[in-house]
């Protein structure tokens, strides 16, 4: 992945990952490796095809809290129906804890952090009950950062 932007290599990356760990599990959906990537580059190109106007009213959005009230909302929602569940920044848009992904409670128990069903508020990647396993890789660095906060909070830590 040398001499690739570092977004684009770390999308490359999920691909590979994804795909060895469907394999590995003997997935039969291999196209669904590329979820990830499809969201990347469905964000990018409706972030560089947005008017003027579109871009000022986002911003209005965000001046006047519209938009962390909506994703607050949002998020609140997705927190219900994904519980127990933690918030973690988007690997795919960057976004700023917009991430709602479902902790495997299992898994908890034995102090291990594993994550399943996930949703952004923001790019709108959704990872579903079909292949949960993709969450594992596409969060790995974000649960590696708040592990120990999640443990302590949601763990059988004694
Ligand atoms: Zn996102």
């Amino acid at each position: 992945m040398a001499g690739l932007v570092p977004d684009v290599a770390e999308q490359l990356e999920f691909v590979r990952d994804i795909y060895n760990l469907a394999k590995s599990r003997g997935e039969q959906n291999y196209a669904a490796c590329f979820k990830p990537l499809r969201s990347f580059i469905r964000f990018g190109l409706k972030e560089i095809a947005k008017t003027e106007s579109e871009w000022k009213i986002i911003e209005d959005a965000d001046i006047d809290g519209t938009k962390y009230a909506h994703e607050t909302n949002a998020k609140e929602d997705l927190g219900r129906i994904l519980d127990p569940s933690w918030v973690f920044d988007c690997p795919i848009c960057q976004g700023f804890e917009t991430v709602v992904a479902e902790l495997a409670e299992s898994e908890l128990i034995d102090n291990q952090v594993v994550t399943a069903r996930c949703a952004c508020v923001q790019c709108g990647f959704v990872v579903g009950k079909d292949a949960e396993y993709m969450s594992k890789i596409v969060l790995a660095s974000e649960i590696e950062k708040r592990r120990e906060k999640i443990l302590k909070e949601l763990g059988q830590v004694e």
